[in-house]
């Protein structure tokens, strides 16, 4: 378990401030696991729910996983401001809906899971937001685990292996990496550093 502070931070002088808290990282890195868990284990974090143009997946809820809406309704929310951030991923378009987490930040820590381009761009208007990224213990393990699934062809398996270069090569703008080689820790981790960023 590796765990690293990168980067400079503004401060504020409040004790136990609400954080923004985003959590980035390659797909396959459990990402999803641990945000459900930071959830339940902690009723001071809200999790924020995107809007997306992609289908849903088997099992998937509209509101509870994502809030899922056409092209059209996308590029409205687009035009009106209604997003934080947005970003292009594999065709499809996710956004975080800008006003939930102004208002919900008032009272509680909001988490982000969304993509490093999203995570970057929170930055950008919220110096204060705290970047984690979780890596995986190797590259190798994540392709093999993309092939085991075998629910895609080589060159989708490729496709997204680039992508999670692309994704790893920004891991030096977040300001914290968490390798998950164990979940339990890695959680802790998380943990950690969101209680230290609230007592900052
Ligand atoms: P998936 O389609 O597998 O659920 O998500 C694809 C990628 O989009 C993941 O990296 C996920 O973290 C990211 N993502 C989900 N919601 C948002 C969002 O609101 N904004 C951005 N920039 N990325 C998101």
């Amino acid at each position: 378990m590796k765990l690293k502070r990168l980067g400079n931070k503004s401060k504020t002088l409040n004790n136990k401030r609400n954080v923004l808290i985003v959590l980035s990282g390659p797909s396959g890195v459990g990402k999803g696991t641990i945000a459900k868990k930071l959830i339940e284990q902690n009723k001071n974090i809200a999790l924020s729910i995107s809007c997306t143009t992609r289908r849903p997946r088997e099992g998937e809820l509209n509101g509870r996983d994502y809030f899922f809406i056409e092209k059209s309704e996308f590029k409205n929310k687009v035009e009106q401001g209604g997003f934080l951030e947005y970003s292009e991923h594999f065709e499809n378009f996710y956004g975080t809906p800008k006003q939930f987490v102004l208002n919900t930040l008032e009272n509680k820590d909001v988490l982000l899971e969304i993509d490093v381009n999203g995570g970057l761009e929170v930055k950008k208007n919220f110096p204060d937001a705290v970047l984690i990224m979780l890596l995986p213990p190797s590259l190798e393990e994540v392709r093999n685990r993309l092939i085991k699934r075998d629910t895609e062809s080589l060159a989708k398996i490729n496709l997204r292996m680039d992508r999670i270069d692309y994704e790893l090569s920004k891991k030096e703008l977040y300001d914290y990496n968490v390798v998950n080689d164990d979940l339990k820790t890695a959680i802790k981790e998380v943990e950690k550093i969101i209680y230290q960023e609230k007592n900052k």
